[in-house]
């Protein structure tokens, strides 16, 4: 089967592998569609995930497909059937899974090698993380669960309330289905700030009542005057940069919460003002990936178009092509999210 390597920063081939082989409890999946995200663009571009994983290396973890290959043991899922599964499977023993807090498992199974023609979903993934698609789902739309489940369960966390004003840091992928969220929670209003035009006219036209662009505007400033001076309830980074997880905590109101959501390098730390936490009592959170339950609700949300992912795809391209696709999403920012096909 052909599959997408990555040997080192920038260094994607397509190459020919072999199938793997199907174990008990395990299923094959022909992959159908698997879309771009910024954490393979991070790792295409920065490499950093070298410690977890050794080059080279199958890449990509949205994905939808159909199941080929059902292994030994299983009474579910049929042959044939749609499906989608992962990208983790927490334990449910350890110390955070008996704490419900299935997101920071302890002994998570990880599951990458979405860019292929094939992919074989761990046993454990197939009990705990693996759904069906409805007919009417596509596939493109289908592979978007994952990332749709890691903004609901930070939406879930910054506790997005009816009426709230929501300042979003970013409008790339991840900051766009924050702007979704936000509005099917009753936001009252939903400010973008991203650098990139092409990108604050999107989140225009999926709902965001305003932009800012912190290229050309003091974003600080800017979402003060635009909220009486007090700042926003909730404040979404959705870049993971230290510079915008500092800038977060300035333009959130008193009271009011922040939500750091995008994933910044390594060992980074950022300066807090004490007085920010205590006199204003502002509320700091972290959200990390999300749970099984996440990723059912991410897709039952998909399927009833409560949340429309199809506007996000702008592209699709062929499993062949992956080099170019993550060169158009390196150096433009036009596309949002590429569809690879296999
Ligand atoms: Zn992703
Ligand atoms: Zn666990």
């Amino acid at each position: 089967m052909k599959a997408a390597m990555l040997y080192g920063i920038k260094d994607l081939r397509v190459e020919e592998v072999e199938v793997p082989e199907v174990e008990a409890g395990e299923v094959l999946v022909k992959v159908k569609a698997a879309t771009t995200c910024g954490t393979d663009l991070k790792i295409f571009r920065r490499g950093y995930v070298e410690k977890v994983i050794s080059l080279p290396t199958v890449f990509g973890h949205e994905w939808a497909g159909e199941v080929v290959e059902v292994g030994e043991g299983l009474e579910w899922p049929e042959k044939g059937m749609r499906a989608r599964a992962g990208n983790s499977a927490p334990c449910l023993h350890c110390a955070m899974c008996q704490k419900g807090k299935y997101n920071l498992c302890e002994n998570m199974v990880w599951l990458w090698g979405a860019y292929a023609e094939y992919i074989t979903v761990p046993a454990r993934m197939v009990l705990v993380n693996m759904q069906e698609i409805p007919q009417h789902v596509s596939y493109e739309e289908a592979a978007i669960t994952e990332p749709l489940a890691c903004v609901l369960h930070g939406a879930e966390e910054a506790g997005v309330k009816l009426g709230d004003t929501i300042a979003i840091i970013g409008a790339g992928p991840i900051g766009l289905l924050h702007v979704l969220i936000a509005k099917k929670k009753g936001a009252g209003e939903v400010i973008s700030i991203d650098l990139v035009e092409e990108r604050l006219n999107f989140a225009k036209k999926l709902g965001a009542e305003e932009t800012i662009n912190a290229g050309k505007e003091n974003l600080v400033e800017k979402v003060k005057q635009l909220t009486g001076g007090y700042g926003a309830d909730v404040v979404i980074e959705a870049i993971g940069l230290p510079e915008t997880w500092e800038q977060a905590l300035k333009v959130v109101r008193k009271g009011g919460t922040v939500l750091e959501f995008g994933g910044c390098p390594p060992r980074t730390e950022i300066k807090v003002s004490t007085e920010l936490l205590h006199y204003g009592e502002v509320t700091v959170r972290g959200a990390f990936h999300a749970t099984p339950l996440h990723f059912r609700k991410a897709l039952n949300l998909i399927a009833s178009r409560t949340i429309d992912v199809r506007p996000l795809i702008t592209k699709k391209m062929r499993l062949e092509e992956i080099k170019e696709a993550f060169e158009i999403l390196s150096t433009t920012k036009s596309e949002i999210k590429i569809a690879m096909i296999p």
